[in-house]
Formats: structure tokens, C-alpha cells, sequence
């Protein structure tokens, strides 16, 4: 071989060698951006986080504000506070004549309609027909005269769906829906699903108390806890610690939105119940573990509405739900899926 054969097989060696060792540290650097990412914003009137893993912390970057995006998007067109939104829009017209609406306005109302029937009417959409003139920042709720003559209006039954048509009427003048008590249980479905989409396997999304987990902690489960609904000073503000993974979990609590009334005394809260119009009282806590935050959501505020007896009925003739109320007395009651069978 010639000598300048002999130096450019050296050379093609040499960028070989280099190459190797370029693709070697670059193998090296992506493993090591592989890493927890996070964030959390303020969307839907609560507090939006979202926690996830993937090989690459551009990509779960990139996954979380995307579902940050889509958060912002259903927020838009689902709030009853935005006169833009769908949802204001329906309340306007559907007192008039079939409004159509959106696949996912449809979902969700059919959704709603589903749990009034099975909780003969504890969860109820029309419930904002006297909700609405609640305000607890402002410590600002209906005086008797008006809860007494909007009350008529709180029926799921006065909510015609035309499924086929997917038109929404509502058959009493005064009828105005929320969908408070279910929207952010769905919202947590879509980033799950998003997630899920961009190769995310370990996370957990939560907006207020909606949480969705996907897979585990990478080995160990998530620990999601159940808040102290009445902390005293020096107490610890977790009651309960359940080690979980791939589950939807929906915390409705009397204590996240609320004032005292200052004549009764009495705790004026953001859950109602439709019979009265007035904050449902038996319980302060409810916690149901199920697949997906579009039942988990209803289903404790339906929960919530209907008590420790009829409450625990309910979960424990549903399959595929779990739950944890806590009373007012601080009593932990739990659904039979959760109670360790007796070693006799
Ligand atoms: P959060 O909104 O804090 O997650 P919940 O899941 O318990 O709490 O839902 C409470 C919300 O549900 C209220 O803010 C209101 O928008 C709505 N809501 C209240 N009472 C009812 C009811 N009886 N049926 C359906 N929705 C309700
Ligand atoms: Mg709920």
C-alpha cells in the first residue's frame, strides 16, 4: 500500500472511530435527559398538574403542553362563565327551540342524564338553575324567594337529548345547566388519552380533585392521598394514603369551595342538593376510585349528595367503582372492594 493509501485508510478509520463515539455520547446524553417533567397551571377556575416520564424530557415537554392546550380548550367551550363557551350559548337558546351541539357536549350530557337516572336525580345538570346565583368567593347565595321559584327548574327530566338529532331543548323557561360536576373528570380523561398518544406511560394529571395515573411511579405505585377535610392546627393534612396505579380518582370535599353563613353558621358549599337547592349535608368527603374521571367525577358528587347509606349502596351495586367517604364525624366508611376480607 502507498503511503497516502495507507493515510486515508487511516483516515476512514479514524472517522469510523469518531463516529462511534459521537453516537456513543449521544446515546449517553439522551439517557440521561430521561427524567421527570412537570407543570401545572391555573385552568378550569382550579389548578391543572401534570407529571410525566418519557425517554426524552423534549417529548414529555411537548406531551404536557399539549394537554395543558386541550385543558384550555375545553375550558372555552364547557365553562358556564365564558359567554363564548358552548355551554353559554345552549343555556341561552335551549329554552327556545333544539339547539345542536357538539359530539362532546352531547357525550357529557348524556353522560349526566345517565347518573340522575341512577341516583334518581342526586346528580343533577339543571341543579346551576339555582347554582348559579351562588357566588362562594363573594359569600353570596339565592334568598328564599328565588330558590323557591327556580326550584321547579332543577329536573334532569325537563333535559331533552335528541341523541339521533344531537340537539339539546329544555322544556322549563328558567332551566340552566352546569357541567361543574363532571367536565374536569373528562378533562383528565383527555390528557390521559394524550399522553398515552405520545408514547407516555408513567404520569399522573389532576385538576382540582380529578386525578387520572397512568401506569405506576416507574417500579413503585403512586401514592394518592385523601385530604384532612378538617385539619386541626397541628394535624397532618393527609387522612389516608392509597398506593395505586392506572386508575381515575375524584375527590368531591365540602371544604374546596365554601363560606359561613353569617346568620345560621352554617358551612354554605359548592355541591348542591337538587331536592333543596341548598349545600348537601350528610357528608364531608367522598373519594371514588374507578377506570375513567367521566364516571369518577359524577359519581362522587352523586355520592356526595346522597349520603354514607345510599351513597355505599350505590358504589357497591356498581361494578368497577370503589369508594371512600368520610362523615362528619371524621369516620372513614369504605365500599366492599376496599374492606381486606377477615382471616378466619
Ligand atoms: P370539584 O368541582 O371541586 O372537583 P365536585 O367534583 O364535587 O367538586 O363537583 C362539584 C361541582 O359539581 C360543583 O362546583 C358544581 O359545579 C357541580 N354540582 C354541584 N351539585 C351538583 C349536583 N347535585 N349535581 C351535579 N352537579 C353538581
Ligand atoms: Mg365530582
Amino acid at each position: 500500500m502507498s503511503l497516502s493509501g495507507c493515510i486515508s485508510a487511516f483516515g476512514a478509520m479514524f472517522w469510523r472511530l469518531a463516529r462511534c463515539i459521537i453516537l456513543c455520547i449521544s446515546i449517553v446524553s439522551v439517557a440521561a435527559q430521561a427524567a421527570w417533567q412537570s407543570d401545572t397551571q391555573n385552568i378550569m377556575g382550579t389548578q391543572v398538574s401534570v407529571t410525566a416520564w418519557h425517554e426524552s424530557d423534549v417529548n414529555a415537554n411537548e406531551a404536557i403542553a399539549a394537554v395543558m392546550a386541550e385543558m384550555r380548550r375545553i375550558d372555552q367551550s364547557l365553562s358556564p362563565y365564558i359567554e363564548s363557551s358552548e355551554l353559554s350559548r345552549v343555556n341561552r337558546l335551549a329554552v327556545a327551540a333544539p339547539v345542536k351541539v357538539s359530539r362532546e357536549l352531547a357525550f357529557l350530557v348524556d353522560k349526566s342524564l345517565y347518573y340522575s337516572g341512577v341516583s334518581k336525580g342526586a346528580f343533577d345538570i339543571t341543579f346551576g338553575s339555582v347554582g348559579r346565583y351562588y357566588d362562594y368567593r363573594e359569600g353570596r347565595q339565592p334568598s328564599a324567594a328565588q330558590r323557591e321559584k327556580l326550584l321547579a327548574a332543577i329536573d334532569y327530566r325537563h333535559v331533552q337529548l335528541d341523541r339521533k338529532k344531537r340537539t339539546l331543548f329544555f322544556q322549563h323557561p328558567h332551566v340552566y345547566i352546569d357541567l361543574g360536576g363532571i367536565a374536569k373528570g373528562y378533562a383528565v380523561d383527555r390528557a390521559a388519552d394524550i399522553l398515552l398518544a405520545a408514547g407516555v406511560r408513567h404520569a399522573t394529571v389532576s385538576a382540582g380533585g380529578d386525578s387520572r395515573v397512568l401506569g405506576d411511579k416507574r417500579g413503585r405505585p403512586w401514592l394518592i392521598g385523601i385530604k384532612n377535610p378538617r385539619q386541626a392546627p397541628g394535624e397532618t393534612d393527609t387522612l389516608i394514603r392509597m398506593p395505586l396505579s392506572d386508575v381515575a380518582v375524584s375527590t368531591s370535599g365540602d371544604y374546596e369551595r365554601f363560606f359561613i353563613d353569617k346568620d345560621s353558621g352554617e358551612r354554605v358549599h359548592h355541591i348542591l342538593n337538587p331536592a333543596t337547592g341548598t349545600s348537601a349535608g350528610d357528608v364531608v368527603s367522598v373519594t371514588i376510585l374507578g377506570e375513567r374521571g367521566v364516571d369518577t367525577d359524577p359519581l362522587s358528587t352523586t355520592v356526595f349528595v346522597l349520603g354514607v347509606k345510599a351513597g355505599l349502596a350505590l358504589v357497591n351495586r356498581t361494578a368497577g367503582f370503589d369508594c371512600v367517604i368520610i362523615d362528619r364525624f371524621g369516620k372513614a366508611h369504605y365500599s366492599d372492594g376496599l374492606i381486606e376480607p377477615s382471616v378466619n
